[in-house]
């Protein structure tokens, strides 16, 4: 049996960061990873010639300060993400090429339209107080009703509502009549609004990082060292009046408290003794993931710069719906980044490899010429079946979940606490809320155990 101070179950960035903070504050740390890497949803490969995809997440932006903390704390370097040339979108069959963050030669119904349930979305958001987003004066309206109900009122426009559709439900990888008003507006509302989400310069992809998101938490499992065990995952917690016994396949772990840095969705298969508050029980039981594959193609160049293109593209219902360029800063070799969402990533799991390397060339060509049929590698990551994230990108609340469970995201059950992207009021569901929820975390444990000893 390992004796410590605290136990963290979960080595993505949400427990590598509370177990890095707690050991800096001279605590002793066990982490228990259930995979035989660190990292969680974000996931490196360094290729052979050096170069590296990020086959999870990847992009950072303004405002994301605590994972800029850690990127100076461990010396990695930003660079921006490649925005030249123009964008391309497919909609309604027509293409259209643009700079900026959307077409403006759309039919001009369809951009006001756009335009205004832009502005009205941005509007909302600021109506959300992001520690408590059930406390917003029409929280209970918006925890009523679906994104795709509130489209269906405010987006009559079927090519403004395609895009939208495409944006929202892709952000939540799930169709948009799965995902609550209330939870998408504070979602948003934690980035600082739908142009962040939805935006690259000055956006959520405004920035990549040198030697990709391994290049963080790479020295930061370094640096929490033999405290760190993976393969292990948890399978029960004990908790009594001294502290808790988490056990996991190959050892057991005897701490003061416990942080459980898991995504929500799967937080449900570790058995808990005794049983978590009621409310947090259940809030296991309503937070799913959607589905997601994200697909590096790499190619000699990136032939599409080359063209006056950016890579980037949206073409809702083709097996490639949203396309980016997924360089390293030196833009060789060419890497585009294909990412498929909720219904159709759920269809192309359907597909056997090569049908589905096929369907999406195909698609890729259609957009971006023959050469995209010609790559060196394709390098598939399907987040859906992955046993422990439970899908991706992130877990979300359906309707009601957010004002009937929300105050149970932080809410400690005994000595157990709770870390994850989804638990930050800030920058919820990116890598910098998963890291600002391990600092929470960690303060938490801390000063309960302050409290205990005084
Ligand atoms: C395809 C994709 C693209 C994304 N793009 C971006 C992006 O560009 N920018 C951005 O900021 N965010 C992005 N995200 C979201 C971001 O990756 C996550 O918000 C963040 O990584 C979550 O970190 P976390 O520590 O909260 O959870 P996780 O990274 O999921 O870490 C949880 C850890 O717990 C482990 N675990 C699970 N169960 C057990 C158990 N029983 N015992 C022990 N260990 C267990 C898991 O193996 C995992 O290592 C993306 C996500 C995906 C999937």
């Amino acid at each position: 049996m390992v004796d410590v101070d605290f136990c963290i179950v979960g080595a993505g960035f949400a427990g590598l960061t509370a177990a890095l903070r707690l050991k800096q504050a001279g605590s002793s740390v066990a982490v228990l990873e259930a995979r035989d890497r660190v990292g969680g949803r974000t996931f490196t490969e360094v290729r052979d010639d050096g170069t590296w995809v990020d086959r999870g997440g990847a992009w950072v932006g303004p405002g994301q300060d605590r994972i800029y903390a850690l990127m100076h704390e461990f010396d990695a370097q930003s660079y921006k993400q490649y925005a030249g040339g123009d964008a391309m979108m497919i909609v309604d069959g027509k293409q259209y090429r643009y700079k900026g963050a959307a077409p403006r030669n759309l039919n001009p119904f369809a951009t006001v339209n756009l335009g205004t349930a832009m502005l009205e979305l941005a509007k909302m958001c600021r109506a959300v107080p992001l520690e408590a987003p059930w406390d917003a004066k029409k929280a209970d309206k918006w925890d009523s009703i679906t994104v795709a109900q509130w489209l269906d009122h405010h987006v009559p426009s079927l090519a403004a509502r395609e895009l939208l559709e495409t944006a929202i439900g892709g952000t939540y990888t799930s169709d948009t009549s799965e995902i609550s008003l209330l939870f998408a507006l504070h979602q948003m509302a934690s980035g600082g609004g739908p142009e962040f989400v939805f935006g690259i310069e000055g956006g959520s992809q405004d920035s990549r990082i040198h030697g990709g998101m391994g290049a963080v938490y790479g020295p930061m499992a370094a640096q929490i060292g033999d405290s760190l065990y993976a393969s292990q995952p948890v399978r029960r917690i004990d908790q009594d009046d001294t502290g808790v016994t988490v056990r996991a396949d190959g050892m057991t772990v005897r701490a003061r408290r416990a942080v459980v840095a898991v995504p929500i969705a799967i937080a449900s298969q570790i058995a808990y003794e005794p049983m978590l508050s009621v409310d947090r029980s259940l809030l296991h039981q309503r937070m799913p993931s959607g589905a997601v594959w994200k697909i590096n193609i790499v190619y000699d160049e990136p032939f599409w710069r080359a063209e006056g293109l950016s890579g980037q593209s949206a073409a809702p219902g083709t097996p490639a719906p949203v396309t980016i360029d997924a360089c390293t800063d030196t833009g060789t070799p060419g890497v585009l980044c294909v990412i498929v969402e909720g219904p159709t990533a759920r269809a192309l799991c359907d597909l056997d490899a090569a049908q589905r390397r096929a369907d999406i060339l195909d698609s890729l060509a259609a957009r971006f010429g023959a050469k995209a049929t010609s790559p060196v590698d394709f390098i598939e990551q399907n987040w859906t079946v992955e046993r422990y994230s439970g899908g991706g990108m992130i877990s979300h609340a359906p309707p009601g979940v957010l004002t009937e469970f929300g105050p149970a995201l932080r809410e400690p059950c005994g000595r157990i606490h709770w870390a994850g992207s989804e638990s930050s009021a800030v920058m919820c569901g990116w890598v910098d809320g998963a890291v600002r929820s391990g600092e929470r975390a960690a303060a938490e444990v801390m000063a309960s155990e302050r409290v205990a000893v005084a």
